[in-house]
């Protein structure tokens, strides 16, 4: 099988040359660019089975980069961001970004990150429907039969939550931002916030969570959104 090409879009030689190290010694080939501009014309000539993309770029800006990848290719962006404002990252992820990693990161992060993000590109192209079953940790969830279990015991969830669950559930390992869930749960026009996503998760948690507190399955991204425990 040959190596998954990753496009590394990226200015900072440093930041550059430490990412292109980590990928290139854990089995993918690594290309690189170093603006936006050369960026997309790479991620044309060179279709890259993964795409790790800095926001601020010099020539334009890395979310423009996206949006214009995004007319062409599904294929997963992972934005690299030193901006630390949540803003940017929930802008990203909307505009189509599969995940983000703030700088500076680890090797173990990024590598994980590249990971779940190929993992689900690879389902989106093999799968015709979805996983009939989520197992993780004692937490079960069948998708065909709308049952959660935990720890063996059935879990009661109002019909919200399970749908939240199970939405949740079936991008495991992704963050969804709190804008995604609102349209997908209550539908595009309807006039919701967070506070109503909040109250529902804290509900959630409470019914599946040992310690609500502390959540074993389903973390929050402050600012962002949400995300459950890969499997
Ligand atoms: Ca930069």
């Amino acid at each position: 099988m040959s190596k998954p090409t990753l496009l590394i879009i990226e200015d900072e030689k440093n930041i550059g040359n430490y990412m292109e190290t980590i990928v290139a010694s854990n089995g993918y080939k690594a290309v690189r660019a170093t603006g936006g501009l050369s960026g997309l014309s790479m991620c044309t000539s060179h279709r890259p089975d993964l795409v790790l993309l800095d926001l601020g770029l010099p020539d334009i800006d890395g979310m423009e980069v996206l949006k214009r990848i995004r007319e062409f290719s599904s294929v997963p962006v992972i934005v690299i961001s030193a901006r630390t404002q949540e803003k940017e990252k929930v802008e990203a992820l909307d505009a189509g970004a599969d995940d983000y990693v703030t700088k500076p990161f680890g090797s173990e992060e990024l590598l994980a990150r590249i990971r779940t993000a190929l993992r689900h590109s690879a389902q989106a192209v093999v799968r015709s429907g979805n996983p009939l079953v989520y197992s993780c940790d004692g937490l079960t969830i069948d998708f065909d039969k709308r049952l959660v279990m935990r720890e063996g015991k059935s879990v009661h969830l109002t019909q919200i939550e399970y749908r939240l669950v199970s939405l949740l559930a079936r991008n495991a390992g992704k963050v969804l931002t709190y804008d995604f869930i609102l349209k997908e749960i209550w539908g595009p026009y309807a006039d919701t916030d967070n506070q109503i996503l909040r109250v529902n998760m804290a509900n959630i948690r409470r019914k599946l969570e040992e310690n609500p507190a502390e959540p074993h399955y389903i973390f929050t991204e402050i600012g962002v959104g949400y995300r459950m425990r890969e499997l």
